[in-house]
């Protein structure tokens, strides 16, 4: 008999290549899903690699289509697929929205993220699906299928924010790329990627938003006992944009010349005029102090602090001190 997580697997199953089949075949969904793409610059190939979709803007398309096949209400409910309220009403969750199917590490669908296409001010950008049997949102990462044998491979995985950012790296021939995708990163997603390597790049949107998330990033990234070096775009960049501007050479060649390790970061971020204003050096020593102090491993600590020392040009017994009070401080 199929357990209740094999019931779940097939109906994500089914509907990923409903949605598919939609973006594909049908009218509303070429005419502006499949457009919609095209206009992003996503290529057949990309939208067939990460097995994009469209949802029609009916309120129970999938959920019909799903019961003449004999797909049970039970199920469309636990998947989340379909809403059902307690007056009975009920209606399917993604509508006149295009799809990101969410894959586990074995390619089978967890989950979906959707995007609104009008400009809708009441509606939020992105949907996702709920929690599920199947899907608990604070262990996976996006792209996570399609990048691990490129994040094994380049021993190095890039951070990024947003399901459009993974694919148009991957389609620039990026394809060490995942996303956390709107949610706080988590410990568990830092030990999903030390399963494929132990260094992390993280490269944010370039706004408040993104360098606050990626200072957050780092250090919950040294806690996992990851290196991190982080990639700050122009403001108003994500990936997606920033790759859409460029060739695939030219993005290489940027990417490798602006990526920096967390101190580096630090520094130019905190105290771009540190050698002037000692208010601001003491700030940015403070920061960067913080961070090494969660690394878990002596010797790498010590590495950072001889390297903070030189760049900062400040001794470093007085460095260790200071890390000292932090380390004792928290037991
Ligand atoms: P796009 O390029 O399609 O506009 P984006 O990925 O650049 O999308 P951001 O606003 O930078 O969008 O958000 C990053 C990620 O956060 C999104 O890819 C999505 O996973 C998630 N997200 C954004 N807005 C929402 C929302 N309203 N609700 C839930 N998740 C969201
Ligand atoms: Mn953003
Ligand atoms: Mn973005
Ligand atoms: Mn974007």
């Amino acid at each position: 008999a199929l357990s209740a997580r094999d019931s779940l697997y097939i109906v994500m199953n089914f509907a990923k290549e409903h949605f598919k089949g939609l973006l594909k075949e049908h009218e509303e969904g070429k005419s502006i899903g499949l457009s919609y793409f095209h206009e992003r610059g996503f290529n057949d190939r990309t939208i067939e690699k990460f097995e994009l979709g469209y949802a029609l803007n009916e309120w129970h398309n999938l959920e019909e289509t799903a019961l003449a096949k004999g797909y049970s209400a039970e199920v469309l409910e636990k998947s989340g697929l379909v809403i059902f309220k307690e007056d009975q009403k009920h209606y399917d969750r993604f509508r006149g929205r295009v799809i990101f199917p969410v894959h586990n590490l074995a390619g089978k669908i967890i989950a979906f993220g959707a995007r609104i296409l009008t400009k809708e001010k009441d509606q939020p950008k992105y949907i996702n699906s709920p929690e599920t049997e199947i899907y608990h949102k604070s262990n996976v990462l996006y792209g996570m299928y399609q990048a691990k044998n490129a994040i094994r491979k380049e021993d190095f995985c890039f951070l990024v924010e947003g399901y459009t950012d993974v694919i148009s790296m991957h389609q620039a021939g990026i394809e060490n790329a995942v996303a956390s995708s709107g949610t706080a990163l988590t410990e568990e997603q830092i030990k999903l990627i030390r399963r494929f390597t132990e260094n992390i790049t993280v490269l944010f949107d370039g706004d408040a938003a993104g360098i606050k998330a990626a200072l957050r990033g780092i250090d919950l990234v040294l806690k996992g006992g990851l290196n991190v070096r982080v990639l700050l775009l122009p403001d108003g960049d994500d990936p997606d944009s920033f790759s859409k501007k460029r060739s695939s050479t030219e993005l290489k060649t940027y990417f490798q010349e602006n990526t920096k390790d967390f101190i580096s970061f630090k520094i130019d971020l905190y105290a771009a005029d540190a050698s002037r204003d000692p208010i601001k050096k003491a700030e940015a020593i403070r920061e960067i102090i913080t961070s090494i102090s969660v690394i878990p491993d002596p010797i790498k600590r010590s590495v950072y602090i001889q390297e903070t020392s030189s760049l900062l040009k400040i001794q470093e017994s007085v460095l260790l001190t200071e890390l000292n009070k932090i380390l004792i401080g928290e037991r």
